[in-house]
């Protein structure tokens, strides 16, 4: 849903500074305005420096403050405990999908549950929607032994649109907790526009089986309870930043490998290797240095504003588009 609003004439119509448009789109979308400035401010001569963010060295000083600056703001901003890396990649939420899962199999203590099992672990799946779905897929595609939990689009049989309601959590299929790798779900489907309220999820998971989240598209909209979660994956471009950097929050435990260390064997290419990022700060090759960049203002600007005046304000947004909607159920389905 965007706006119409034209852009090459004067028009001061959408009564926004410099004749931006009302933009909804999921992703890449809107940046704060004093975020956007700030980078326009700096783009020629970041501080001093005689050059752009673009332009230096990743290996420099500044560089170095940028990068850990934004890994530190945001550990403030979702208070991540300190058992949890804050790594930054590239690959997006799809480059994740197939990470997740990759990562988790190269896991010491998942080797060595499959070893007791004596056949492979499972991945089990909440299927709310296409990304859901896709991350399912992926696994599939690597010859993954899949599992799904609850499937959504199953709400067409009974009359009702696919993906808008979920079997209540006693009716879930989760498999057996010694017979389980790791069981995922997507937070808020941008496509099919469901959120899953955290809570319900993590609740209904036994605690020695990692849940892997993908907030890609509610990050940074509310305060999360990271400590719940074995690893929450994230793209940037909807809610943090410019496409081409992507969040991974993982809990240390789960970077564990055996020992000897046999990376040769396990099967995870370096630019999907958690473990591989975690033990250089998000920095064992060149990362996507602006994108990160511009996170680190929009995590500051998180800051400022606070978790939980924008899950407020994100309320308020939502609460006007789909009260719209729903007063208009003759031309829209909501
Ligand atoms: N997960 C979610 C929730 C998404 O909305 C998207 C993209 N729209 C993806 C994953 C895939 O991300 P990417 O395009 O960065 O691969």
């Amino acid at each position: 849903m965007s706006s119409n609003a034209d852009t090459t004439t004067t028009t001061t119509a959408t009564g926004l500074p410099y004749d931006r448009v009302w933009n909804f789109s999921a992703g890449p979308s809107v940046l704060p305005l004093s975020v956007l400035e700030e980078v326009q401010r700096d783009l020629l001569n970041y501080k001093g420096t005689g050059m752009s963010v673009m332009e230096m060295s990743h290996r420099s000083k500044v560089y170095d403050d940028i990068i850990n600056g934004a890994e530190a703001t945001l550990r403030r901003v979702l208070r991540i405990p300190d058992n949890y890396a804050v790594i930054f990649m590239q690959g997006g939420g799809t480059g994740e999908f197939a990470a997740s899962y990759l990562n988790l199999f190269a896991c010491k203590s998942v080797r060595d549950k499959q070893r007791k099992l004596g056949r492979p672990l499972t991945c089990d799946y909440i299927v709310t929607g296409t990304w859901s779905k896709g991350g399912l897929k992926e696994v599939k595609r690597l010859g993954g032994k899949t599992n799904v939990v609850v499937d959504g689009v199953k709400a067409a049989d009974t009359g009702t649109v696919s993906y808008s309601s979920l079997a209540s959590v006693p009716e879930w299929n989760l498999g057996k907790p010694e017979e389980t790798a790791f069981v995922y779900y997507c937070e808020n489907e941008t496509v099919h526009g469901v959120e899953m309220p955290s809570s319900l999820v993590v609740d209904a998971v036994d605690p020695s089986v990692p849940v892997i989240c993908d907030m890609s598209s509610n990050m940074l909209s509310r305060p999360i309870d990271i400590k719940r979660f074995g690893a929450i994956i994230a793209g940037a471009q909807k809610n943090m930043g410019p496409a081409g950097v992507t969040l991974v929050i993982v809990r240390k435990d789960l970077l564990e490998r055996e020992e000897p260390d046999t990376e040769a064997v396990l099967g995870v290419p370096s630019v999907l290797d958690w473990k591989y990022y975690a033990s250089a700060g998000s920095m064992p090759h060149t990362p996507p240095t602006f994108a990160i960049y511009v996170c680190g203002l929009v995590f500051k600007w998180a800051e400022e504003m606070g978790l939980e005046a924008l899950e407020r304000l994100r309320d308020a947004r939502a609460g006007l588009v789909y009260g719209m909607m729903d007063a208009h159920p003759e031309f829209y389905r909501g």
